[in-house]
């Protein structure tokens, strides 16, 4: 594998892109919450500076008297702590008239750069303090807070500031540690969630690494529950369901094969027989006759299976489609058991038939007719001379029901549950009638099944046994 193919392999992993989308989340996280916390902090400070420099404006209003433009602090000179106060007032400090001429500036407030006449005059204006930050020439920020301050005839504007260099290294500090320790924050969480992911995609990769194990050899093979009862669990226990339903399609597979060769063996291995012995042994005509017919005989028994074979796989594979026509199953019935009366007569049996009119259903005509021959040829096979089959159609809670029973030799318990599938033969004792290929019952209960159908069975060893089959009625004027 080249170096591409493994790294495209490996950024298009599950355990990489999780990785990747926790990492991403994380970083916009932080990022949104380190600048959310930068603004909160920012502004709990401008707003302790703000209130500050308030105390320090009504201080200013409190100490200062402007008589003819000319400012006149008042304060006890010989108060060390007052002198203290007012020095520190005037050490950021502007007084101007409204028109916006300055009467007295601070040497700091110079530096910073006194407010143009059109901003003092808009101030003087609205009366409103207003707050502004500035920047000296050599970088330091300071807030300043300007008001009026009127006496008995005239309006002069005041402002104070401080600087923001303790709020800005404060903020400065906190980006630098925050924003710092980000990428060492980004990188374990790549190595956290590189961890997580694979901790929870381990149990992934054992399932698949117990699929592999899996091959049509060891299909009985199941994947062990993790007992967590989560999504995997889920998924597993769906993987073991198909596995089971694909088991078990194998071992149909396979029973199916042995039995087709077993049922083809056996008709091959005795025409192979017949073939031998007039090869061998027959001296005249006739004898050569004789083995042709009876290989003949065989041979049409064997493409008899062969054709019923591809049929019924075909009908279960859904590739016979059904031409489903409304019709009096009735009439249809009374047809077929005609036909086997003449049958019946030969193996001395009586067979007789209870067909109400009204039975008229939705079906396919062929298949119906293959199903009904199919119980009846059985049920005729099956009795001994002497022996009854009765044939009954009843329609009742929007069904129509079919039942074919006799009083012949039945089926016993044990073998019930499997007369339905295909080469299957109930063993029987001693002598009995000529053995069937062992698919009759399988088309009954396709037929009755691709109409919506049932078919059910009771039997009993040495008294006979009874096939009812049940489908959806038509409406009655179909
Ligand atoms: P077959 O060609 O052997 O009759 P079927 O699929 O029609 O094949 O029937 C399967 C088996 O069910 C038969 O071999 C027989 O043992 C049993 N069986 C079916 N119908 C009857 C019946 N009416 N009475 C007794 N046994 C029956």
């Amino acid at each position: 594998m080249s170096r591409r193919t493994a790294l495209a392999q490996f950024t298009r992993g599950l355990r990489f892109r999780l990785t990747l989308s926790y990492v991403l989340f994380f970083t916009v996280l932080l990022c949104v919450v380190g600048l959310f916390f930068r603004h909160a902090l920012s502004s709990i400070m401008d707003s302790q500076v703000r209130e500050v420099l308030d105390e320090e404006w009504a201080a200013v209003n409190g100490y200062l008297r402007v008589a003819n433009h000319y400012p006149l602090w008042f304060y006890d000179e010989e108060d060390p702590e007052e002198r203290a106060i007012v020095e520190r007032l005037r050490r950021v400090f502007l007084l101007a008239d409204a028109q916006g001429k300055a009467l007295e500036v601070s040497g700091a407030y110079e530096v910073i750069g006194i407010d143009p006449p059109q901003e003092i005059r808009a101030a003087v204006q609205s009366r409103q303090p207003v707050f502004r930050v500035r920047t000296s020439a050599q970088g330091m920020p300071y807030m300043i807070r300007g008001g009026v301050l009127n006496d008995e005839h005239h309006n002069y504007y005041v402002a104070v500031g401080r600087p923001l260099g303790d709020s800005r290294r404060v903020l400065e500090r906190f980006n630098l540690s925050y924003f710092a320790l980000t990428p060492v924050m980004i990188l374990s969480s790549c190595l956290l969630g590189w961890v997580l992911a694979g901790r929870a995609l381990r149990p992934v990769g054992d399932v698949s690494r117990a699929a592999q194990r899996i091959s049509g050899e060891s299909l009985s093979l199941r994947i062990g529950l993790r007992g967590a009862d989560d999504e995997l669990d889920e998924l597993i226990r769906a993987f073991n369901l198909m596995l089971e339903r694909l088991e078990s399609s194998f071992e149909q597979i396979r029973r199916f094969s042995i039995d087709v060769s077993h049922e083809l063996r056996t008709p091959i291995t005795a025409i192979r027989g017949q073939l031998e012995v007039a090869l061998f042994t027959a001296r005249n005509q006739e004898q050569y006759r004789e083995a042709i017919v009876n290989a003949m005989e065989d041979i049409e028994r064997l493409s008899n299976v062969v054709r019923a074979l591809l049929l019924l796989s075909q009908a279960e594979s859904g590739h016979l489609p059904l031409t489903r026509t409304p019709l009096d199953l009735a009439s249809l019935v009374r047809d077929i058991v005609e036909e086997f009366q003449i049958p019946a007569e030969g193996a001395h049996l009586t067979l007789t038939a209870e067909l109400p009119a009204g039975c008229r259903t939705v079906v396919d005509r062929v298949q119906m007719e293959r199903l009904v021959s199919n119980l009846l040829s059985n049920a005729v096979k099956y009795t001994p001379a002497g022996g009854q089959v009765h044939v009954r159609l009843a329609r009742c809670n929007g069904e129509v029901t079919l039942s074919v029973s006799d009083t012949g030799r039945g089926v016993a318990a044990e073998h019930l549950p499997h007369i339905f599938e295909r080469f299957y033969r109930a063993p029987q004792q001693g002598e009995g009638p000529e053995r069937g290929a062992g698919l009759g019952l399988s088309f009954v209960a396709w037929i009755a099944k691709a109409h919506g159908g049932t078919v059910d069975v009771t039997s009993e060893p040495g008294k006979g046994s009874c096939f009812t089959v049940r489908f959806p009625a038509g409406a009655p004027d179909l």
